[in-house]
């Protein structure tokens, strides 16, 4: 779970931050209650002076955003990364971030070597220029309780591309961004590509052209690092799925065990905020996990692999990430037993002494397989893209082009909702985080949670020198590639003449 129970005492945070850990304890379960500060044009101004020092005290700040839509679902998958680049350019051009969710994970060295205070927002945000929004993506969202009326009504206003005059002293969403950049943080997200192209387009300066000039911009912009926690999920965890919901659940539990263990563990501490400010406060849960589950249901396999299904709560297979994360340990530990047999038969017939069994070696990243096809989900959908281009570019048949990548806007990634007030879970058969007003914060909530817990298992690092995590540096995932995109400023290319002004910009004025 997301908080410390080890003696289970309500933890006091930070001096600073005041207030007390919002954790309950029932019976042996630990309910877990993230605050999501919601953000929106009535409280901006008087949220200000927090959201800066959140950012600025933050030892990385993750980030998700909402969009109004994608375009081309096909394109975003091209094979080509250049081209690919450009189709999310296209889009990050013509649509606009509908939401922006903020996790600053701030260490407490001295509450132990894994503790943090995480600080959650969402923020609503209004393009103030004309942008496509996709009906696809407008039904998901009203049907997850997106509140378009709200986002009118309170959305905080933005323009995109280049600063029109001298913005750094405004208190904008664009200033906001500068100052993440200011804070030199490590950047955490999940499947980012998308958006790091809509938070520099929408957020930042007009898009550079070319990819090379991109990435060379993002390496000034977080010279601290930005991370990709689907890449960690996949090559460095090495989960079977990677799709958010499962990679925090998973996460969420091997804490677990590691602090029923006394192992190193992660231990994450929020603000209590003042009564005046919770009318803005969304407490969100995290759920332990049900001890006693029937195993009789069966699992549906697309909502396992992709943690998404066409057939939404209808579906009379099970869609409970517990329940899936159960099954995939059965099956790794059955074949670890049988690999393990296999081992002991091998070293008798050799006369070998019955000693260690080597782990398996594989270049990609382990993966479940869907439907008994045998295909891994990337060339799943590899064979999509290319279905794709082969029929007609018409999206229906509405399921496997939306895989992982192209769900970003629609958000079909949790695509069942529970509401945060049933904190048993108990009659909600998906205890999914998440509805449509406060998901970017949520988001960016697990993404973040993801990462500092990747950060345990990679032991202590207070090496100021280096990169935090350095396996998982500037490594952003690619759907259906074996390897990242590096985010890395190459001899050849040069940054790009906006972005060159904005770095004046943030630097000059500070
Ligand atoms: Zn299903």
């Amino acid at each position: 779970m997301a908080a410390d129970s080890d003696d289970g005492a309500v933890s006091a945070p930070a001096a600073s931050d005041g207030g007390v850990c919002k954790t309950t304890k029932s019976g042996e379960e630990l309910v877990v209650q993230v605050p999501v500060v919601d953000v929106q044009s009535d409280n901006f101004k008087e949220m200000w002076p927090s959201l800066l020092l959140a950012i600025k005290t933050a030892s990385f700040v993750a980030v998700d955003t909402e969009l109004s839509g994608l375009g081309d679902r096909k394109s975003l998958l091209n094979q080509c990364i250049e081209e690919r680049y450009k189709s999310v350019c296209h889009a990050a051009r013509t649509r606009s971030i509908l939401s922006l969710g903020l996790a600053c994970f701030k260490q407490q060295p001295d509450k132990g070597e894994h503790s943090y205070l995480a600080q959650v927002f969402n923020l609503t945000l209004l393009c103030m220029e004309e942008y496509v929004i996709e009906p696809k993506s407008v039904q998901f969202l009203v049907q997850h309780g997106f509140n378009f009326n709200r986002q009118y009504a309170q959305g905080i206003p933005y323009h995109k591309g280049n600063d029109k005059g001298d913005e750094s002293q405004s208190q904008s969403v664009r200033t906001l961004f500068l100052e993440l950049i200011r804070a030199r943080r490590p950047l955490v997200l999940h499947n980012g590509l998308i958006d790091l192209v809509f938070l520099y387009q929408n957020f930042y300066a007009h898009l550079p052209e070319s990819l090379g000039t991109f990435t060379a911009d993002l390496c000034e912009m977080f010279p601290a690092g930005i991370y990709d926690t689907k890449y960690a999920a996949e090559f460095h965890a090495r989960f079977v799925a990677s799709y958010l919901e499962y990679v925090f659940r998973k996460c969420e539990r091997e804490n677990g065990k590691q602090r029923a263990a006394g192992s190193p563990h992660l231990t994450l501490e929020f603000c209590s905020y003042p009564t005046s400010m919770r009318a803005h406060i969304d407490y969100r849960c995290c759920m332990p996990p049900t001890t006693h589950r029937p195993h009789s249901i069966s699992i549906c396999d697309n909502f396992s692999a992709y943690g998404w299904c066409p057939l939404g709560p209808q579906c009379p297979r099970s869609h409970d990430i517990d329940l899936i994360i159960d099954t995939d340990e059965a099956v790794v530990e059955d074949k670890r037993r049988r690999r393990r047999r296999r081992e002991k038969r091998r070293r008798a017939l050799l006369g070998l002494p019955g000693k260690q069994t080597s782990e398996e070696n594989e270049d990609g990243p382990p993966m479940k397989q869907v439907c008994g096809d045998g295909l891994k989900a990337e060339e799943i959908e590899q064979e999509v893209a290319e279905d794709e281009t082969r029929s007609q570019p018409g999206l229906e048949k509405g399921h496997k082009n939306d895989l992982e990548m192209g769900l970003k806007a629609t958000r079909l990634e949790t695509a069942d909702v529970a509401t945060s007030e049933a904190p048993g879970g108990q009659a909600n058969p998906h205890p999914v985080a998440g509805d449509g007003l406060h998901r970017a914060g949520f988001d960016a909530f697990m993404t973040g949670f993801v990462m500092a817990y990747v950060g345990v298992s990679q032991g202590p690092q207070i090496c100021s020198s280096g990169p935090w995590l350095p396996e998982c540096h500037n490594k952003v995932y690619l759907s259906g590639k074996a390897v990242p995109l590096t985010v890395a400023k190459s001899q050849f290319s040069r940054s790009s003449k906006a972005h060159n002004q904005k770095m004046k910009l943030a630097w000059g004025s500070s």
